[in-house]
């Protein structure tokens, strides 16, 4: 397998987009990753030629849809080496992670401890202060160094024989830092924890094995995979799995339903009330093909040397703070241009056709922990080129003359 980006590019048509004239550099894949021809095909196929809902139907387009439904768990499930009854389809990363508080909380009481982390997105923090808010749980956060990097040190200490929830970023949304997953769910192990792994953005960039990480759970969602919106996984051991309660209640998810008593079906169905997103998940599995066609430690590097390349076009340059320089990362670059607002920068990128995302990143905690309000972020993806990394420093360096 080789990795060539113009072929790799070939196969995303919105990449041929002008922005103000100027060709799109698309900056912002950590947010959503842009769409290949085979994702956009296959979501348009199954409408064009064979759909109905799935799971309950006795004629043809119903038990066709419903197979490719559940050939979609199973790319899935053999994309992160997960057993096909362990993976969950939800609407999102977002969802994926409620559904584990809601369940998990019904086993919690107050003075249970859940650790999170100072690096966690907005989705694996509020659901836990929900359980806080609701049972009394208390939240420890892990803290992180200057650097970026999760200090396991720190994380060590905060276990304890009252901790019953370890959930953690395997990969940064603004500091790009990867965290070691083996060693932090063996720690949680050992205090008799259960491991959820938020891997919204590590899916993106590595290979995952949930079994060789040993996670309970983890987490992502498709559309940054280069998949649709709307579509979401939860990996969950099959035992941990059957130890949740449902989450929503409705068809599909049930037994059996009287007037008097219900019983729920086993996983993962127990937690696909109603329709599911069954053209989301239909994208999703033509995005998981794709990908096995690339390959993706040559796309990691060439992520990483773009990465690279930027951070040495900007080296030295005393208006701009890189936040965020852990020496394991993806590539993913967070800055503030001293004198600018976060959003003004992007807003001038954008006139050059450069797209990046500006403020919080759904990550307040991490902010205040770096001091800063909002910070601007460049996220590169495979499709992505070193032309495109120097028409961003370049940009960069003419947004910055503004405010200076
Ligand atoms: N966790 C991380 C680390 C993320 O980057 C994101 C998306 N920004 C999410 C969770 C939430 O994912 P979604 O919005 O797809 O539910």
């Amino acid at each position: 397998m080789t990795f060539d980006v113009e072929t790799v590019r070939a196969d995303f048509p919105i990449l041929q987009r002008q922005v103000h004239g100027r060709p799109l550099v698309y900056l912002d894949s950590a947010a959503s990753a842009q769409k290949p021809r085979a994702v956009i095909e296959a979501m348009s196929r199954a409408m064009e030629h064979s759909y109905a809902n799935v799971h309950r139907g006795l004629h043809t387009l119903a038990n066709e849809t419903t197979d490719a439904y559940e050939a979609a768990r199973r790319k899935v499930a053999a994309f992160i080496g997960a057993g096909e009854t362990e993976i969950v389809f939800t609407k999102g990363g977002t969802e994926a992670i409620n559904l584990v508080a809601a369940g998990v909380g019904a086993h919690l009481q107050a003075g249970d401890e859940i650790i999170v982390s100072e690096m966690e997105h907005h989705a694996n923090i509020v659901p836990w202060h929900f359980l806080r808010e609701r049972l009394g749980v208390v939240l420890k956060w892990a803290p992180v160094t200057d650097e970026g990097v999760l200090d396991l040190e720190a994380f060590q200490r905060l276990l304890g024989p009252r901790t019953k929830v370890v959930a953690l970023t395997h990969m940064s949304n603004v500091l790009g830092t990867i965290n070691p997953a083996q060693d932090l769910a063996r720690m949680a192990h050992e205090a008799g924890a259960l491991v959820l792994f938020d891997g919204c953005q590590a899916i993106v960039h590595k290979p995952i094995d949930v079994k060789a990480i040993d996670a309970d759970f983890y987490v992502f969602s498709g559309h940054k995979l280069y998949g649709p919106t709307g579509i979401g996984i939860l990996y969950g051991k099959a035992e941990r799995l059957a130890a949740l309660p449902p989450y929503q209640g409705g068809g599909e998810m049930i037994g059996e339903v009287s007037q008097d008593r219900i019983t729920y079906a086993d996983p993962p169905h127990r937690f696909e009330a109603g329709t599911p997103p069954i053209l989301e998940a239909i994208g999703l599995g033509a995005a998981i093909d794709w990908l096995a066609g690339q390959d993706r430690l040559a796309a990691a590097e060439h992520e990483h040397r773009l990465y690279e390349r930027v951070r040495d076009g900007l080296s030295g340059l005393n208006w701009l703070k890189v936040i965020g320089e852990a020496p394991h990362k993806g590539a993913i670059l967070s800055f503030t241009v001293d004198g600018a607002h976060a959003h003004d920068v992007a807003q001038i990128l954008d006139r050059y056709g450069v797209a990046v995302r500006a403020g919080t990143h759904c990550a307040e905690p991490l902010m205040k922990r770096f001091g800063v309000t909002s910070s601007a972020r460049a996220s590169f993806a495979l499709y992505n080129t070193e032309d495109e990394a120097d028409a961003f420093v370049e940009a960069l360096t003419k947004a910055q003359a503004f405010f200076a």
